[in-house]
């Protein structure tokens, strides 16, 4: 892995959550995408190498819900920069780490994506994340 592409917020109010990150990080964000599949509405932030990611959920039973109605809003995830997504997803297995998703899928802001299961990862909710081409 090569560094921390960006850690994800799980947010309430997407609004609010940007207008407080501009003020706390002094920079506008520079991308929001829906993602349909996912059930999330993002918001990007770049700060020198690294980036913040807001998330908000579009739907009731989009994961992100699920995490506020359980846990509240908070850090969500983390998600490591990998050049080779699927290869990441086979040494892990390897080593008997278990995928949340065994082949990788499109994620917001261009990214091949899979996540690991927490429960393995000391309870850190973990994204590869390599850049789409
Ligand atoms: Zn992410």
């Amino acid at each position: 892995m090569n560094h921390i592409e960006h850690i994800g917020i799980a947010v309430k109010n997407i609004e609010e959550s940007t207008s407080i990150f501009e003020d706390l990080l002094g920079v506008a964000s520079y991308k929001e995408e829906i993602v349909e599949s996912e059930g999330v509405r993002t918001v990007f932030f770049k700060i020198g190498e690294s980036k913040i990611e807001l998330l908000e959920a579009t739907k009731d039973d989009s994961p992100i819900a699920k995490f506020i109605n359980k846990r509240g809003e908070g850090m969500h995830h983390i998600a490591f920069a990998v050049d080779d997504v699927k290869k990441e997803i086979k040494r892990l297995k390897k080593k008997g780490y278990r995928l949340l998703n065994e082949t990788p899928k499109n994620g917001a802001d261009n990214k091949l994506i899979a996540f690991m299961h927490p429960k393995d990862s000391s309870g850190v909710l973990v994204e590869l994340c390599q850049e789409r081409k």
